[in-house]
């Protein structure tokens, strides 16, 4: 059996030695049109901030080792023009010596990932214009910081790539400003959760300018940025990151069904409308676990178990790929940011109902020391199906995203969570861990225990029916408050509900929502009509 792969880095290189320890016979060739193949391009920006030092580091393994270790074929500068899927042959050049020739099949797979995508304006060609993918695009960029001492970039685009080079750039002493077309960075979270990281970004001066796109660039200076809004930003240079394109004009060409975005329709054995030509990763469409729907999730982590799958199929298991829930996670600074399962735009764009609780956790008990808060927003549905979650923190976050997507993967639900028994001593969590909290305050807004409401219904409020009540203590007001709120400390709040009007609704809230939960069971037993601000205080206060 002869398996051709196309594309020899996250996906190709992971399907080909996964192939080679299910089948010692099966003649392996691997296509790779760049330099390398399995480089680690999930740590390129790292190499450009100098975190890691050697760039021999990136380089997972070179095509001799393939061939010494795997018995593997890995050609690189060699790209596949074409497939002729009767044949079952790919058409090859040798981009060295620009040599065609013809490479048969018995089993073909796709992984020839994404590509950056340059928006169509004036100037993206110009030098100092870069985008990141690869080791040379990576190389490029740090050779001009290095030759022209550049003191200035922008990137354009906040997602994760554009935070992680921002990041890199800015600790290399280079100036950055993030220019980004939505009104938030990082768009798999909620707009509350990414208002942290907007302060955080603020705070490690790096400059943002939200709800503004690229125009053009100009050669001045040596590089002019003109934004949608007409502002004009100086540069030495300019990092596109503004998303990835599926790599599918091969398929396309070969007659292979296209799907959402033009990439590659694969059914749950990850076979394309070809049976013997699978394909994986970044250019695939694949189902959503949550959704049901299809989508394209540019990730390495469902491509490299794609490539297991695959590799497990041609060598003749019955495999099946369940689907993806699009779990991430990103350093920006002395932050991490992650998430899991659909957000709450995502959620409405469906049309699916949904109820979320925000809680400000510590990563550890508080009494340790070095605890630090995290932001943990947890979406589900009215019967407690676990939707999705996000956290931003500083320590402790990738563990609690993992314990969540686990969860979902599992069917659970939030009264599953309430449950969990996590590992805990002091250094490393509480006995009731941010995960068992914000599955008890899901189960409490469920049960009908608490009614809470959202940081954006605030302004929106009637006051004439709304009463605003802070139960912070005196000296905490000082950081702020909601304009018009009673402030009755929680500690007296037995003793002075004659203050507080039985006419109106009244909106708790505290610092970040745990004695506001409090409160509201006093009132509610009570007789008051209450609701308890979700998140409290501090959520409220990063988005006003
Ligand atoms: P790739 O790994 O991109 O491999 C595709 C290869 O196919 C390319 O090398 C290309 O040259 C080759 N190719 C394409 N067409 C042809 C052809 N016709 N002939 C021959 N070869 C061809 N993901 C995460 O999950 N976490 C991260 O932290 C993360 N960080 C990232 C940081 C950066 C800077 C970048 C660029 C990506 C990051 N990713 C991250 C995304 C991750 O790298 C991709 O999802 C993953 O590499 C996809 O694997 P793939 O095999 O589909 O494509």
């Amino acid at each position: 059996m002869k398996t051709v792969i196309i594309g020899g880095v996250a996906g190709g290189a992971s399907t080909a030695t996964r192939l080679r320890r299910m089948d010692e016979k099966a003649e392996i060739i691997i296509l790779e049109r760049g330099d390398f193949i399995s480089f680690a391009n999930c740590g390129l920006p790292y190499h450009i901030g100098g975190v890691i030092q050697e760039r021999e580091k990136l380089l997972v393994i070179s095509p001799e080792k393939l061939k010494n270790t795997f018995n593997i074929e890995a050609r690189v500068k060699h790209e596949a023009l074409s497939i002729d899927t009767k044949k079952k042959t790919v058409n090859v050049r040798d981009l060295s010596n620009g040599r065609e020739y013809t490479e048969s099949y018995d089993k073909l797979v796709l992984s020839p990932g994404a590509t950056p995508i340059i928006p169509p304006i004036p100037g993206v060609d110009l030098p100092g214009v870069f985008t990141l993918r690869s080791i040379p695009d990576m190389d490029r960029i740090n050779d001009f910081v290095t030759e022209k001492q550049a003191t200035r970039a922008v990137v354009i685009g906040g997602g994760f790539i554009g935070l992680e080079i921002a990041e890199n750039l800015q600790d290399r002493g280079v100036q950055v400003t993030i220019i980004e077309m939505l009104d938030q960075v990082m768009a798999p979270i909620d707009y509350e959760m990414a208002a942290m990281v907007h302060q955080h970004l603020d705070f490690k001066h790096v400059r943002l300018a939200l709800s503004d796109g690229l125009k053009a660039i100009d050669a001045d200076s040596p590089l002019n940025v003109t934004l949608q809004s007409g502002r004009v930003v100086g540069t030495d240079m300019v990092i596109l990151s503004v998303g990835v394109r599926p790599e599918t004009s091969l398929a396309k060409d070969a007659g292979l069904e296209l799907g959402l975005r033009g990439t590659i329709v694969v059914n749950d054995h990850l076979q394309t409308s070809d049976k013997d030509i699978y394909a994986i990763g970044d250019a695939v469409q694949i189902k959503n676990i949550i959704s049901g729907k299809e989508v394209n999730l540019p990730l390495a982590g469902p491509a490299s178990k794609q490539a297991r799958i695959v590799a497990d199929n041609i060598a003749g298991r019955d495999m099946a790929f369940k689907g993806v829930q699009g779990t991430s996670i990103v350093k920006v600074f002395d932050l991490t940011v992650a998430s899991t399962g659909l957000n709450s735009k995502q959620l409405a764009d469906l049309g699916l109902p949904f109820k979320d609780v925000i809680i400000h956790a510590s990563n550890h008990a508080g009494y340790y020391p070095g605890a630090s808060p995290m932001a943990f927003k947890l979406l589900f549905s009215p019967e407690g199906k676990i939707y999705g979650a996000q956290l931003v923190g500083v320590e402790g976050v990738d563990k609690r995203v993992d314990v969540i997507a686990t969860a979902i993967r599992a069917g659970m639900t939030v009264y599953d969570l309430e449950e969990l028994e996590l590992a805990y001593a002091p250094p490393y969590g509480s006995a009731r861990d941010a995960v068992n909290i914000i599955g008890f305050l899901a189960g409490n807004v469920l049960r009908g225990d608490l009614e809470t409401i959202d940081w954006n219904m605030v302004d929106k409020m009637d006051r004439e029916k709304n009463v605003f009540l802070d139960v912070r203590d005196p000296e905490e007001l000082a950081i702020g408050m909601i304009d018009g709120a009673l402030n009755i400390p929680l500690g007296e709040l037995r003793q002075r509900l004659n203050e507080i009007p039985h006419s109106k609704r009244v909106v708790v809230y505290c610092q970040v929502g745990q004695r506001g939960y409090f409160a509201t069971r006093i009132l509610k037993q009570n007789g008051f009509d209450v609701v308890n601000l979700n998140g409290g205080f501090k959520t409220y206060s990063h988005v006003t």
